[in-house]
């Protein structure tokens, strides 16, 4: 039949985390033992006192539509949350509530972005990103790195990077897939550099900010000259394990929170009432309450690295927060394994989920082709067993 789709959605990939996991999934359904280790997602349960709050607003009757951009209570919480983590002072008309981080995101290319705008993607970059990026008609502009610089862009590359088409630069501190932290003094490196380019806007994703095992995040915005052209974007997907509730917002220029909630009132009217209100509960709780997971998180990322370095062949850097791993498999190309031959990373990805029921995401889906993504978002007792799997079929 001929295809009647509109060429935007025609030019879109699919999600490859959310790809891998219906495929993680759909096979696990038909009875093979897949262990998944695609998806980004917390497997800890809502803390107790957050699922509290949402039954309460049930009760509460907190059916209707909420205010666009959030409710005012809620967007207190995060204004004060802001200024608790970090040190950023935005009024309550500079902040957005979405429907999740990728909302806000989308919600930002939709109302930044004119034909032809590029947008600077230091690589590996968050999958989503670049699609987001091309479907409000921007151009991606990938900026490779490589484990030599633990995945982080220096200040030269980006400067590099720029033309008088660059609006924007996107990146996420702590890295999804790297799990790299960009340091307060290389944050002080790429600003510097931006500050030249007074017209240059960056989308500064610290959805990871708490799952950061080294400390001490810094937000881009807080760093001179900084503060006026950046898009502070988070949410309660990571920290809280809050994934399926939905919850994402900004903090940022006035005029670009304005925009951003026209653009939303088109599209969704706000984001879910009973999941905003739950989120004023897990904002406004001390981060102490959310130290169990980051710990555990912690103690994963320390088995992985030990596990896949028993692996010949796996280049690992040390992630110092997310809950990934994104080894260099790259020395496994052109060889033939069992049979296979492996020419790329994606072929690396489906040789294990085929051969070892291990579900990975290819690096290719995050602008690097050397590499794969491990989520360790799992029990130890999966880790254990996939890496033992992995390391069988290699
Ligand atoms: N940014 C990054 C870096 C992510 O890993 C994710 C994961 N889902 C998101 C944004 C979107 O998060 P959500 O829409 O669940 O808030
Ligand atoms: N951010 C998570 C990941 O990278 C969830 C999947 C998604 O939203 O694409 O796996």
């Amino acid at each position: 039949m001929k295809n009647h789709l509109s060429d935007r959605i025609n030019s879109m990939s699919t999600s490859a985390t959310l790809a891998m996991a219906a495929k993680a999934r759909e096979l696990k359904s038909e009875g093979k033992d897949i262990i998944g280790l695609s998806l980004g997602e917390p497997d800890f349960n809502i803390p107790d006192f957050i699922k509290e709050a949402a039954k309460e607003a049930v009760d509460q009757n907190y059916s209707s539509y909420s205010p666009v951009d959030g409710y005012a209570d809620l967007k207190q919480a995060i204004a004060n949350k802001f200024n608790r983590d970090n040190g950023l002072t935005y009024g309550l008309n500079q902040i957005v509530v979405s429907t999740g981080a990728k909302q806000s995101l989308a919600n930002i290319a939709m109302v930044m972005l004119n034909d032809g705008d590029e947008v600077i993607l230091p690589a590996p970059y968050w999958v989503s990103y670049s699609d987001i990026v091309k479907l409000a008609q921007g151009v991606p502009v990938e900026v490779p790195t490589s484990i030599d610089t633990d995945f982080k862009m220096t200040p030269e590359q980006l400067e590099k990077a720029i033309t008088p088409k660059t609006k924007m630069m996107w990146f996420s501190s702590p890295c999804n897939p790297s799990g790299s932290v960009y340091s307060k003094e290389e944050l002080e490196g790429l600003a510097k550099v931006l500050r030249k380019y007074p017209n240059i806007f960056v989308v500064s994703d610290e959805i990871y900010e708490h799952i950061n095992f080294r400390g001490g995040h810094v937000s881009i915005a807080n760093i001179e000259g900084m503060y006026d052209r950046t898009i502070t974007v988070n949410g309660v997907s990571k920290a809280f394990a809050m994934t399926g509730w939905r919850i994402g917002y900004i903090g940022g220029p006035e005029w670009i929170a304005k925009a951003c909630t026209k653009f939303q009132g088109q599209i969704t009217s706000g984001a879910n009432a009973i999941a905003q209100r739950a989120t004023i509960a897990a904002l406004d709780a001390p981060i102490s309450s959310i130290k169990f997971m980051i710990d555990e998180f912690h103690k994963r990322r320390d088995l992985v690295l030990e596990l896949l370095g028993e692996i010949k062949g796996f280049n690992l850097n040390v992630p110092e927060g997310a809950f990934y791993v994104f080894p260099d498999i790259s020395s496994f190309f052109g060889k033939t394994i069992n049979g296979t031959l492996i020419n790329n990373a994606s072929d690396f990805a489906l040789y294990l989920l085929e051969k070892a029921n291990v579900a990975t995401v290819t690096g290719e889906a995050f602008g690097n082709d050397n590499c794969i993504r491990i989520s360790y978002a799992a029990s130890e007792k999966e880790l254990r067993e996939a890496i033992a799997r992995i390391k069988a079929v290699l």
